[in-house]
């Protein structure tokens, strides 16, 4: 099940998502039971491709004992096991839910409307991709870090290149993310906060980092008040535009009237939520939309206020991609500058959360309902939009492609580049062979997970990683 290197004193509560999966479906495994329906939702999170084929012979022994199984996976090797295959799309949010594709792996290759079957066909041309991230070259600039030994890493050192984007990778349990995370990140976070402060651990050129940040899959707020525009800010300029239209400056309406986090022009009985929760006793509480706005979050009067025939509550309502085109539409009626301007910022807001693989979220939608993958980007997209104020920073990164199809591999990996543009420095933990190949330097551990893990495999550029001999590059070289 790939989970060698777990101890037998770990919590459930500190495996990943994958994990956990793993260790239910151990346990499935154990058992006798048949006619049963297992589904499970991406349960390679953080498995190394290595030990995804341990996976699917266990899927399959399940299928045997006559068990029914339904995977979602992104994991070209997990699809190419499957003896039924559901293609949904053809895109995301309102551009989505459509059956695309329903059938046998050998009429999924021969169907033109599905990605996934292009996919498929055609995983990877080349092992380093023509939009590889080169044109800077190496600058010989290094963040080193000396004697990790925390968990099972074997006092090891690394170099991370300053202004370049570092893969770690390594199989399950490895020491990737106590590498990374519990090492790195937290000395360097010290190092931050007390500058003054001696560090034995950092070494090279580390000052020349003025800021160090965790992009992680933790969620966003458990407010259900922050969504993808507020989070954002777009909302702002969004607010600002429904108050310059005539019938609001008519009414005295100002911005904060088309804010449903204060008193004004909210719907007062929801509070501006659009539902109310009726708590229940040895239950899970039950949310009922709002008998007053019946869910429009806004009081009447409010929605009588339109900007291109669409309300406050049509706004929220839309698909972030739907929104851009709207909004796109709008700018030619634009009667000043001051609205042509509202325009263009709210349209350049929602082209971040488009490039970073989330324009099919509402526009509404609460941020605690997002995946751990959504929250991951949403937070990337925050940072792009802040990347150009902010001092040079190092970005640390674990699994982002997460919950990703591969046709957004790319657009997340554009994004990433703009981060480098702007003089920042990335380093991403990562089993996705799309994103390793695009990395510009490679840290692995191995050779194994638990004890026999936590030693520095290869370190070097991507060039030098494709020539050596490791489990990773076993991998990528046959996947090639
Ligand atoms: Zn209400």
């Amino acid at each position: 099940m790939g989970l060698p290197y777990v101890t037998l004193n770990r919590g459930m509560n500190t495996l990943s998502g994958g994990e956990i999966q793993r260790v239910y479906l151990s346990r499935a495994l154990g058992s006798t039971m048949t006619d049963t329906l297992y589904v499970l939702d991406e349960p390679t999170v953080g498995l190394h491709p290595r030990d995804t084929h341990k996976l699917i012979e266990i899927l399959k022994k399940l299928r045997d004992e006559g068990n029914t199984i339904i995977v979602v996976e992104h994991d070209g090797d997990i699809i190419r096991a499957c003896d039924w295959i559901v293609d949904l799309g053809p895109k995301a949010g309102s551009e989505g839910g459509e059956i695309v594709f329903s059938g046998t792996l050998e009429q999924l290759y021969n169907n033109s409307n599905s990605f996934t079957a292009k996919y498929l066909n055609n995983p990877l041309q080349e092992i380093i991709p023509k939009n590889k991230f080169s044109f800077l070259g190496p600058n010989n600039r290094f963040i080193e870090f000396i004697g990790a030994n925390k968990n099972n890493l074997k006092d090891i050192s690394i170099k991370i290149p300053i202004n370049e984007i570092t893969a770690v990778v390594g199989v399950s349990g490895s020491g990737k993310s106590t590498l990374i995370v519990d090492e790195l990140y937290e000395e360097f976070n010290n190092f931050l906060k007390h500058p003054d402060k001696e560090t034995t651990k950092l070494s090279g050129e580390f000052r020349s980092i003025k800021n160090v940040v965790l992009i992680d899959q933790s969620p966003i707020s458990r407010s259900t008040r922050s969504n993808p525009i507020t989070y954002l800010k777009i909302f702002d300029y969004i607010r600002e535009l429904y108050s310059l239209m005539p019938l609001a400056i008519q009414r005295g309406y100002k911005p904060s009237t088309f804010s449903f986090n204060t008193e004004g022009g909210r719907c007062e009985t929801c509070k501006g939520d659009g539902y109310i929760i009726i708590e229940m006793q040895f239950m899970a509480d039950v949310k009922i939309p709002c008998e007053d706005c019946h869910g429009k979050r806004f009081k009447d009067d409010v929605l009588e206020v339109t900007f291109g025939q669409k309300n406050i509550y049509d706004i929220l309502d839309m698909t972030i991609d739907d929104a851009y085109n709207f909004f796109k539409n709008q700018y030619s009626f634009a009667k000043n500058k001051k609205i042509e301007s509202l325009i263009n910022q709210t349209m350049n807001g929602l082209e971040l959360l488009r490039k970073v693989g989330l324009g099919y979220l509402k526009m509404g939608q609460s941020t605690d309902t997002l995946s751990g993958g959504e929250a991951q980007r949403l937070k990337l997209a925050s940072y792009i939009g802040a990347g150009n104020k902010m001092d040079k920073t190092l970005f640390i990164f674990d699994e982002p492609t997460t919950g990703l199809h591969y046709y957004d591999v790319d657009m997340l990996f554009n994004s990433l580049k703009e981060l480098i543009l702007k003089g920042h420095t990335i380093c991403y933990i990562e089993h996705n062979i799309e994103l390793i190949k695009r990395a510009d330097w490679i840290i692995e551990l191995g050779p194994e997970g638990g004890d026999q893990g936590g030693y520095l495999i290869f370190q070097g550029n991507i060039e030098n990683f494709l020539k050596s001999d490791t489990i990773t590059t076993k991998y990528l070289n046959k996947a090639n």
